[in-house]
């Protein structure tokens, strides 16, 4: 298997549409090879079964445009960042040797989502060790951004992907989900306001363009700096 550049990897089926999926789509059609890892089936979702939520996931990856989905089959309202899990999920980045992984937020409303971030970060290291699992060769991507779209942390976005472009296949992506959110009023981090999901997501996605003044955008937060090289370039204005 060839290389994938950016390697998106979330707790539940639905969730990499909803914090990243803009930017999954915006990226493939910039020429990037994509991919995704769920972490787990969704077996104990209150709604739908993990085999309906199987073919709803293969249908928004065609959306999505992604090479690859897989899915490691890890319990579902139970994940854990342990030495097993680490390995394994290091296994399966080897596997597709991204150079960009984005990850859940390191907080969120869901336990899984929280042992996400965490697991994610930590398997993206020990990937690089080439003791641990030593039957695939080692690979430690260079660069881990954590999406951050729906969290209430007041953490300042380290930069917003402008995804207005791409925003309506976004929806097209999350509504192959029926069986989650059709007639929901929350789901994945998103609290209820009273409006549709459908449309908390929109709003929520509208107010992160607000922050580069456009229509739509993701957020996302690195631990380590951005580098700019020349200050006439900036983009976003003050005024
Ligand atoms: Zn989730």
């Amino acid at each position: 298997m060839t290389d994938v550049h950016i390697l998106a990897i979330a707790a539940h089926r639905d969730d990499v549409e909803l914090i990243c999926g803009g930017s999954l789509i915006r990226s493939a059609r910039q020429g990037h090879t994509t991919a995704i890892i769920d972490l787990t089936a969704g077996e104990t979702g209150t709604r739908g079964s993990a085999a309906l939520r199987a073919r709803e996931s293969e249908a928004a990856a065609e959306i999505l445009g992604v090479r690859d989905r897989i899915n490691l089959g890890l319990p579902d309202a139970a994940l854990v960042n342990t030495p097993e899990t680490r390995a394994l999920l290091a296994t399966a980045i080897r596997r597709f040797r991204p150079r960009i992984v984005i990850a859940p937020a390191l907080q969120g409303r869901h336990p899984d989502h929280i042992a996400a971030g965490q697991l994610v970060r930590d398997a993206c290291f020990i990937a690089g060790l080439a003791k641990v699992a030593p039957d695939t060769p080692p690979h430690r991507p260079r660069k881990i951004l954590h999406a951050i779209t729906f969290r209430e942390d007041h953490v300042k976005p380290t930069f917003v992907v402008d995804i207005s472009d791409v925003f309506e296949d976004k929806m097209r992506a999350i509504r192959c989900y029926a069986s989650q959110f059709d007639g929901a009023t929350q789901g994945g981090e998103v609290y209820p306001t009273g409006e549709s999901f459908y449309d908390v997501v929109r709003h929520q996605c509208a107010h992160y363009g607000s922050l580069i003044r456009t229509r739509f955008g993701e957020p996302f937060h690195t631990s380590e700096t951005m580098r700019v090289d020349d200050l006439s370039t900036l983009e976003v204005a003050t005024f």
